[in-house]
């Protein structure tokens, strides 16, 4: 299906700020807030490091900076922006509660307004979830709903242990940095994510998924694991912070089949792979798994802070105060997060995503054969990842050898196994700043910072799409061509 951008801004042409009249006052006014910023804020900044840029106007994909520079952005609010910048239908519904004189703080109490965002959100639901579920209304970073599903799954089995996976994003607060991958606690049993380019056990596919999966049975089923009875496990179906690594859908079949015989509530962190981003309205729904709990915030906020988590009714039962907060009453982010719901829920942009991204995997896949400092192109539906990689470096010398950097028999275990090539934070990160270059936004992620990662909203035309493509080749280009210089 063609869906075309509501809020058609030109494509900008590459580097074209440098046309504007008023071109060296813009240029003054970008540098002044840049040069505050860094003598300002705090050291631990983040995205504001690597792009230097300073957002004035936005609509769709476009950003437009202070010094009057154009972008496309593929960050998307780290994923939030389902709709882009400033769509027509969110923007309307921010307004008409503004014009209703509604009130915009309401802690948790019942507002029409809210009333209505459950009804949309219910709607989108897995069917078995939504008949029996429950929502509570966290604080609004997605931090805070795991924080909230963690405390909601200790409290139902009277548990403590959690089981998560390497490579995990959960967020900055103390339990929810305890789930993901650079933690360590006893508390928190990490198991292998199954993934085809980096696997644990060299071999990838559904062969390297169900040695994973087995590896999780006998953590949970030997009583001299080390592992107690966990009170929840907490996945991401899509690794996004991770590097971009989707969950084989057998194998998550298999996880809420391991969860489910051994009475442990399996958590689904849909922060990021929510509201049609993956291809489906939730990442879920691409297995028919239906979890016990989900974690929801960036795009059902519809670019406004918002974070809930929908659960199963039984396991309702902490207590009044259980999860508190002040900020869980965020009127405006309830209206534009029901518009978006629905907005992509009707014009089925979880379709598009699909076909949309899979177009664009195979046009980086493409690319991948030009260029050998590409390893790795995945993704599913708008969530694309390209894992760059040191052409000249040598592979482990376990995993086979330089003459056969992708597949090669092991000598000791006598498989084929795979060995990719060492990460490249330093050339990704070069090519990161030629796509700035170029007016493109995108983001690194992954275990060494090394993929590229592509999150554009679900309403990209297909010429926009285009030029995102061709504006990655083009800086892919440019930076092998001055790293073989
Ligand atoms: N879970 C996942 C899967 C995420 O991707 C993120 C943020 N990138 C979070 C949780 C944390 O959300 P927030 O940054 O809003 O706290």
């Amino acid at each position: 299906m063609a869906v075309t951008d509501p809020s058609p801004v030109p494509v900008p042409a590459p580097c074209d700020g440098e046309a504007r009249g008023t071109a060296a006052h813009d240029s003054a006014v970008h540098e002044g807030i840049l040069r505050r910023q860094s003598a300002r804020e705090s050291a631990a900044r983040t995205y504001a490091r690597a792009l230097p840029i300073v957002p004035v106007r936005a609509r769709g994909l476009t950003i437009e900076g202070a010094d009057g520079r154009r972008y496309l952005d593929c960050l998307s609010g780290a994923g939030t922006l389902a709709l882009g910048h400033n769509h027509p239908v969110v923007l309307e519904a921010i307004r008409k509660v503004l014009d209703s004189g509604a009130p915009l703080h309401v802690l948790d109490l019942a507002t029409p307004v809210k009333d209505a965002f459950t009804t949309e959100l219910f709607r989108t639901l897995p069917r078995a979830l939504a008949d029996r579920a429950r929502i509570q209304f966290c604080g609004p970073a997605g931090t805070d709903a795991v924080e909230a599903a963690l405390k909601l799954v200790r409290t139902a089995t009277g548990r403590a242990g959690l089981l998560t996976f390497t490579g995990a994003y959960h967020g900055m607060t103390a339990g929810a940095l305890e789930a993901s991958g650079g933690a360590q606690d006893v508390r928190v049993a990490r198991l292998p994510y199954p993934q085809d380019y980096r696997c644990p056990f060299g071999i990838g596919g559904p062969r390297g998924a169900e040695l994973a999966a087995r590896w999780t049975e006998s953590l949970l089923d030997d009583t001299k694991s080390g592992v107690p009875h966990p009170a929840g496990m907490i996945v991401e179906p899509v690794q996004g912070e991770g590097g971009v690594i989707p969950a084989p859908d057998p194998w998550l079949r298999r996880m809420r089949a391991i969860t489910e015989d051994r009475s442990i509530p399996l958590i689904a962190d849909e922060v990021q792979t929510g509201v049609g981003r993956t291809g489906a309205f939730w990442a879920v729904d691409h297995s028919g798994v239906v979890p016990d709990v989900m974690v929801l915030s960036k795009a059902i906020g519809g670019s406004l802070p918002l974070a809930v988590i929908v659960y199963r009714d039984d396991l309702d039962i902490w207590g009044p105060g259980a999860h508190a907060g002040t900020f869980r009453g965020n009127q405006l982010a309830m209206a534009a997060g029901a518009a978006t719901l629905a907005y992509v829920r009707e014009n089925r942009l979880a379709e598009r995503a699909a076909d949309l991204g899979a177009r664009m995997i195979g046009q980086l896949q493409s690319l991948a054969k030009e260029f050998p400092c590409i390893g790795d192109v995945r993704g599913r539906g708008l969530m694309i990842g390209v894992e760059l990689v040191d052409p000249e470096g040598a592979p482990p010398a376990a995993t086979g050898g330089p003459d056969s950097p992708d597949l090669s028999t092991d000598p000791l275990l006598g498989w084929p196994t795979a060995a990719p090539l060492p990460a490249a934070p330093d050339l990704a990160a070069a090519v990161r700043d030629a796509c700035l270059d170029r007016g493109l936004i995108v983001e690194l992620g992954g275990r060494h910072s090394s993929v590229v990662r592509l999150l554009p909203p679900l309403t990209i035309t297909d010429e926009q799409a285009a030029a995102v493509v061709d504006r990655l080749a083009d800086a892919l280009a440019a930076v092998a061509r001055t790293s073989h210089s």
